[in-house]
């Protein structure tokens, strides 16, 4: 769980620098470089002026040819240079040092690139390393002819050291946004895995078989995670349902098969207690006939469990044939009526139409006779039962109405649960299990069916199932 949360945390976190701090980083760095292109391309321009200016008063004093002038040449150039701040070397033809404003380098021979540029008549302005810029401009005599060059160089470092404090500068911005970063996503992610963790929490507990558990869905800000929650809290509630009814379901089964399992103990303990010799044979066979009932009361139980258990399994999946439901109603009818004249009781199939319908018929066939074995058991004397089969253009009908001895209002909705029976001793003496209607049901369902039923005590009961001509 905590690997998850970090996880989100450093996904956002990573996103956030991806989008907000990489570019800025890159597009602080281009900015940089621009200024600094600016600063120089500034210095080179201001480098070349004043090279110009030197150059012109050079070129209309004289100082090259008059030797008279060489005193104010160098009192003129040291000014300059002073005055500047930059170093003013000027060189004659033939790229001999004239005039050095730092005087160490005059008479040398300084032939430079830049140099034979300007005497070429192309002024030119260079960056020399990495912290100097040498502008070079020829000098002129009156009549345009190019006598020497002058060669003003001006230190750059200082623009080294602006540019380093704008940069300086925004990296303490960059370092700021960071840390604001950085909080904004500790919020964020608390934010968004605080009720993500409180969920799983709560799942893993549920996971553990804790159905009872629930997300507190207050304070849930983000829809989505409420809806999760929501969501997780819908699924416990049906996972404490089912297991709620699992475990009645079991307790049902074991309380049933007790029941008959008491009755062969109580049964069996009876004969063993009497002296073999004294009891009569009679009495034996009558105690074997009572277990011998009991344990096929047992049997009638599994089996209808098994039927219920293979119904309810949802993988399996049902198997739909074209059926002509006329004549399997009939084929019923027709197997039931020997215990219904047994009883007493009169069953009239109404054929309505022939209706056939995708249906799997051993399931189905399950149903009807069910219903039609109960309008025998619960019925009177002398009794009715009509049954009838008919369809519209999408559904089938079968009705079993019989006029027997009806269920009270308050038990109707109960009749389908399973192990329910009305009358319990009534029906231990008709060998009613308590499944035959949830066995209907599950089979009326799984044809994407329904079953309804309306009753009136001592009057009789009605039994509709409903089910599609087609299956999807
Ligand atoms: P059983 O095996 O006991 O018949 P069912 O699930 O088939 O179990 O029926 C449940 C209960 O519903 C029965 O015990 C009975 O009390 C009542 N019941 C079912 N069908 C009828 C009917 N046609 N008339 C009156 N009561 C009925």
């Amino acid at each position: 769980m905590a690997k998850k949360s970090i996880k989100l945390k450093w996904t956002l976190f990573i996103t956030y620098a991806l989008i907000g701090i990489f570019p800025l980083l890159i597009v602080a760095q281009l900015t940089l470089n621009s200024v600094q292109e600016y600063f120089v391309e500034e210095r080179k321009k201001e480098l070349l002026l004043q090279a110009n200016v030197v150059s012109g008063h050079i070129g209309l004093s004289d100082y090259m040819y008059d030797e008279s002038k060489t005193l104010l040449f160098d009192y003129d150039v040291h000014q300059t240079s002073k005055q500047s701040g930059y170093r003013i070397i000027v060189i004659d033809r033939t790229g001999v040092v004239v005039n050095d404003s730092n005087k160490t380098e005059e008479g040398k021979t300084y032939f430079l690139p830049e140099v034979v540029e300007a005497l070429n008549n192309r002024d030119t302005a260079t960056v020399q390393g990495n912290d100097t810029i040498h502008a070079a401009v020829s000098i002129m005599d009156d009549r345009s002819n190019c006598v020497g060059v002058v060669l003003v160089c001006g230190s750059i470092s200082d623009i080294a050291v602006t540019v380093d404090a704008i940069r300086h500068n925004i990296f303490n911005i960059i370092i700021m946004l960071m840390v604001m970063i950085v909080i904004v996503i500790t919020i964020l992610a608390w934010w968004f895995t605080n009720p993500l963790n409180r969920s799983i929490e709560v799942i893993k507990k549920m996971a553990e078989g804790h159905f009872d558990q629930r997300i507190e869905v207050n304070g849930y800000l983000h829809t989505e995670l409420a809806e999760l929650a929501e969501s997780s809290n819908n699924m416990a509630e049906k996972l404490d349902q089912v297991e709620t009814s699992r475990q009645e379901f079991v307790s049902n089964v074991s309380h049933e098969l007790k029941t008959p399992l008491s009755s062969i103990k109580v049964l069996s303990d009876s004969i063993l207690i009497q002296d073999p010799e004294t009891v009569p044979k009679e009495m034996y066979v009558e105690f074997l006939r009572d277990i011998n009932s009991e344990v096929d009361r047992m049997t009638a139980i599994i089996n209808d469990l098994l039927t219920l258990v293979r119904m309810n399994r949802q993988e399996v999946a049902l198997k739909p044939l074209e059926i002509n439901i006329t004549d399997m109603v009939g084929d019923i009818v027709k197997r039931l009526e020997p215990i219904a004249r047994a009883k007493n009781v009169s069953i009239n199939y109404n054929r309505v139409r022939e209706v056939i319908a995708e249906v799997e018929e051993t399931k189905l066939s399950l149903a009807v006779s069910n219903l039609i074995e109960n309008a025998i058991k619960y019925n009177v004397d002398d009794g009715k039962i009509d049954v009838s089969v008919d369809c519209d253009h999408q559904n089938a009908f079968i009705t079993v109405a019989d006029t027997g001895i009806g269920i009270a209002e308050d038990e109707i909705g109960k009749i389908f649960d399973r192990f329910y029976r009305v009358d319990k001793n009534r029906d231990r003496e008709t060998g009613g299990t308590g499944l035959g209607l949830s066995i209907t049901r599950s089979a009326v369902l799984m044809h994407n069916g329904s079953i309804k039923v309306s009753s009136k005590e001592n009057e009789g009961t009605t039994f509709v199932i409903t089910i599609p001509l087609k299956q999807k």
